[in-house]
């Protein structure tokens, strides 16, 4: 793509460094952008540039936070011996938008995969272990991505947590909700199978 200014083209070229942003896309921002008040475009830089600058990781969780401890582990409505372990910030997210869960978090920043040459060390583990022994933990829920690597992590984890009366369980993998049987995998049909629930506590 050939423009007619090193300016413009430094901005389409950050632009188009973000996820699922191609060229023409990032050109069409920058565009809008181009448009605007310069006041309004400051403050659009000034805030990105805040956010990286001032964000801080949950001493605790390791959820994202404006302060050491986030806004759920310091809250005392949250049942903090109940803890959803998950992979990223993202999950933390889709998890409380169903405003189905009371406890608190752990996020491992991301989960062992040999493949992509990520070890227990590079997430926050021991993290999580020394959290059960200290705050008196009861259940672990895991709420991981169910693949290969997901039971891994939980594997491990569990196996490190062996000596603990922390009880671990994960969230119930099945068929989802408005899907059909017929076109379920085996692996998740015969899962909903093993894992089926009474249905009073299901149908609610
Ligand atoms: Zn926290």
């Amino acid at each position: 793509m050939q423009l007619p200014s090193s300016l413009l083209e430094n901005a389409v070229s950050e632009f188009a460094k973000l996820p699922g942003i191609g060229k023409k896309t990032a050109l069409r921002l920058v565009l809008h952008l181009l448009k605007q008040e310069e006041v309004d475009v400051n403050h659009f830089s000034e805030t990105i540039a805040q956010m990286r600058s001032g964000i801080k990781f949950c001493k605790r969780c390791f959820n994202i936070s404006d302060s050491d401890i986030c806004a759920i582990c310091s809250n005392s409505m949250r049942n903090k011996h109940l803890i959803c372990v998950v992979e990223n910030i993202r999950d933390v997210i889709a998890i409380e938008s169903t405003d189905q869960f009371s406890g608190a978090y752990h996020v491992l920043g991301g989960i062992i995969s040999p493949l992509d040459g990520v070890g227990p060390n590079d997430l926050t583990i021991e993290a999580l272990i020394n959290r059960v022994e200290k705050e008196e933990i009861e259940e672990l829920v895991f709420a991981l991505n169910p693949n290969i690597q997901g039971d891994t992590t939980i594997y491990y984890i569990q196996k490190k947590l062996q000596n603990s009366t922390c009880k671990i369980t994960t969230i119930a993998r099945g068929i989802s909700f408005g899907g059909e049987l017929e076109f379920a995998d085996e692996l998740t049909l015969g899962r909903s199978l093993a894992n089926r629930l009474p249905v009073e506590s299901y149908v609610r």
